[in-house]
């Protein structure tokens, strides 16, 4: 296989902090000999497991970005055993458009394991840390929102796997992420994704959906920030005492947890985020757009349990996603 293009412009394996950037030649139009900065921070500090954490794997998912930021500029190198490789913006072109794909090539970098060395740039960038930055790492943090089109109560996942030794303890870092819910996550769509990469090299996995919107709030941001630090602590990478507040645990056993449109219109919510619905209850009602007079199409809930997502925007499109019920 082909070397990736992408070089690091600090060293991965020295102890301290440095603070630096993945540069990626990227040649276009306003920069013959240009590069894409990926912003970097990696502090090391004696032995121990390594840390792989990422936020804005889509660029419109921000609690991720704000909490690494905030480790990688309080964290002194003593204060941790082993390494922190803290990557807050992983689609950087993406982030930087606030969008969930990249502007320059499209691409969904969830979607895009593991990537190619003389691919897309988003491939470029799956590709890197596929082979280059994974292998390091003993536990990866993977920081996702809703972004603009979907919000959710804020909770860690993890994921029921065929090798139940990571799945334990896959699991056992989601409890310490002990965000206010935390979700046996099942995927519609995991070809491709980081997750698997993750997981498929044996390596433990905590992911998030904190929230939505294209924004952040004071509380996800708190969450965000509680969770990774509980996570750090719970790695023995940090030293400390974990903060520990009641979680709701949540699984979603078929894909009957979802509900999808099959229309355009106006969304308007029957329910809230966190609240508990009965099988058969109205959740959502969409109105048509362009004539009065006419009732709204209904969805309801095709099982019991809790609100978990909900479609974001006033606006609503066929096929998007409009609820997710998990079960508590
Ligand atoms: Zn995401």
């Amino acid at each position: 296989m082909k070397a990736n293009p992408i070089s690091p412009t600090i060293p991965l394996d020295q102890d301290g902090v440095h603070h630096g950037f993945l540069r990626l030649p990227y040649s276009r139009d306003d920069s013959a000999w240009g590069s894409i900065m990926i912003p970097l921070t990696v502090i090391q500090h004696g032995k121990g497991p390594t840390a792989l954490l990422t936020g804005a794997n889509h660029g419109d998912e921000y609690e991720g970005p704000i909490a690494l930021h905030e480790l990688a500029v309080t964290t002194r190198a003593e204060d941790v055993s082993g390494r922190l490789i803290v990557v807050p913006a992983f689609n950087y072109p993406a982030f930087l458009s606030g969008s969930r794909t990249s502007p320059i090539d499209k691409g969904n970098l969830n979607r895009s394991f593991p990537g190619r060395p003389d691919g897309t740039v988003t491939e470029k960038i799956a590709d890197y840390f596929q082979r280059t930055l994974l292998p390091m790492a003993d536990i990866a943090v993977d920081f996702h929102s809703g972004g603009k089109t979907l919000d959710f109560v804020p909770f860690a996942a993890a994921h029921i796997l065929d090798d139940k030794k990571t799945q334990k303890e896959c699991f056992a870092a989601m409890k310490a992420f002990n965000a206010p819910y935390s979700v046996q996550l099942l995927e519609i769509d995991n070809l491709g994704m980081y997750d698997t990469a993750v997981e498929n090299l044996g390596r433990v996995l905590v992911t998030t959906e904190l929230g939505g919107g294209g924004t952040s709030t004071a509380q996800t941001n708190a969450i965000a920030k509680k969770g990774l630090r509980n996570v750090l602590i719970h790695a023995g990478i940090l030293q400390g005492e974990m903060q520990l507040d009641p979680t709701i645990n949540v699984t979603m056993p078929d894909e009957d947890c979802f509900l999808f449109s099959d229309g355009e219109g106006l969304h308007e919510a029957v329910i809230d985020l966190g609240d508990r619905v009965e099988k058969g209850e109205l959740i959502a009602r969409v109105w048509p757009l362009d004539r009065t007079g006419v009732p709204p199409r209904e969805y309801y809930a095709r099982r019991e349990g809790l609100l978990i997502s909900r479609h974001f925007p006033g606006l609503i499109k066929s096929g998007d996603c409009v609820a997710v019920v998990g079960v508590s």
